[in-house]
């Protein structure tokens, strides 16, 4: 039988900040490898991904819509295939060291990749495949935090695994605070009544509604993926 690990379904969102890691360019190769590498390491062990990919290093719609008077549902549009582009880097990285994964886009581009069908996503995962959830929610106004909390209830996944260039939620912002202090463990009522910016509140609220805890860690630190996606304890635990 399996040992058992305390997730067996986890919902690892990855922002484009993330992917873009130091570089100048829009995706960091070394970071989507690291991705690539440490969920080989976990799926080995029958631990089952899911991944939501955002899309900000390339395309914010937000501020796009606020700078160019562009209509925000044109820019959000434009911001959706953005996370198409990095869902497309990072399979083929997963696929170059053997990883079985596919994407699945929430409005169809059937030559790219699978249009999201749950029932389909949920058995790719069974069958060890990783499923790489991309375009976020389909609709503008979301974000892709609101996406990941979304796939993570409806294919059952039991944590939201929140990648980030930061070590946590910290009760005060770090870089202009020395004194701000790593936060280890939250309630979804503190996040929402203390405006800590970890998601967006529709995001949040989600998963608190669908009792779903989120993880915030940091993922340029080696094998934090790892731990985060086995169930150690990284970054901070939000839920409650
Ligand atoms: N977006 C959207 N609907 C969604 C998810 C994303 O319209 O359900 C658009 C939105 O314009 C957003 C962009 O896609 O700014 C990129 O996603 P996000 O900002 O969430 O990416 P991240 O911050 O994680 O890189």
């Amino acid at each position: 039988s399996k040992p058992s690990y305390k997730w067996r379904r986890v919902l690892l969102k990855v922002s484009g900040e993330a992917l873009a890691g130091d570089q100048t360019q829009n995706i960091d190769p070394k970071v989507t490898m690291a991705i690539a590498r440490e969920v080989a390491a976990v799926t080995r062990h029958g631990i089952e991904v899911a991944i939501v990919v955002g899309g900000g290093n390339i395309f914010r719609g937000s501020s796009w819509a606020g700078i160019s008077g562009l209509e925000r549902s044109s820019a959000d549009f434009i911001g959706m295939l953005a996370t198409v582009m990095n869902a497309i880097f990072l399979q083929a990285t997963m696929e170059s060291i053997g990883i079985p994964t596919r994407v699945q886009t929430a409005f169809r581009m059937s030559e790219v990749a699978e249009p999201y069908i749950r029932r389909r996503a949920v058995r790719h995962l069974e069958k060890g495949r990783v499923v790489i959830f991309a375009a976020g929610t389909g609709n503008p106004f979301f974000t892709t935090d609101t996406a990941a909390a979304l796939r993570c209830a409806e294919i059952n996944a039991e944590v939201v695994l929140k990648a980030t260039n930061v070590d946590g939620v910290y009760d005060d912002d770090p870089r202009r605070n020395p004194n701000a202090r790593l936060l280890d463990t939250l309630s979804y009522h503190d996040v929402t009544s203390q405006d800590l910016s970890v998601m967006d509140m529709t995001a949040i609220t989600l998963c608190q509604e669908n009792n779903i805890p989120v993880v915030v860690f940091n993922l340029s630190k080696p094998g934090n993926i790892s731990k985060a996606l086995m169930g150690e304890r990284v970054g901070t635990l939000i839920g409650g």
